[in-house]
């Protein structure tokens, strides 16, 4: 084996460790993106139940108790009506269901 053969495998080899990683870094992000939708689903059916549930609040800009007060379409997409119940604040924001 001569050293443009070396060369080449080292070549062959980063490249292939190249493609591992991405696709790693592919799969935790597939993994997480559909993590975070089954969270936020899980967050809005705690809220339709309860009609209270630890959101972030975009006013208070931390987690506070939110109470669902209303849901509805909004262009053709479901969503829920929701307020901050710190007293204040009282903020009132949609959310869609799907987290998107
Ligand atoms: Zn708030």
């Amino acid at each position: 084996m001569n050293v443009d053969d070396v060369v080449a495998e080292r070549i062959a080899a980063a490249q292939r460790k190249t493609e591992a990683d991405k696709q790693a870094r592919a799969e935790l992000a597939a993994a997480r993106s559909a993590g975070l939708a089954a969270r936020h689903a899980a967050k809005l059916d705690h809220l339709a139940q309860d009609e209270r549930a630890v959101l972030h609040c975009p006013a208070c800009r931390r987690q506070r108790p939110a109470r669902r007060i209303g849901s509805g379409a909004v262009l053709g997409r479901l969503v829920v009506l929701v307020e901050c119940c710190e007293t204040t604040c009282g903020l009132a924001w949609v959310v869609r269901p799907d987290g998107a």
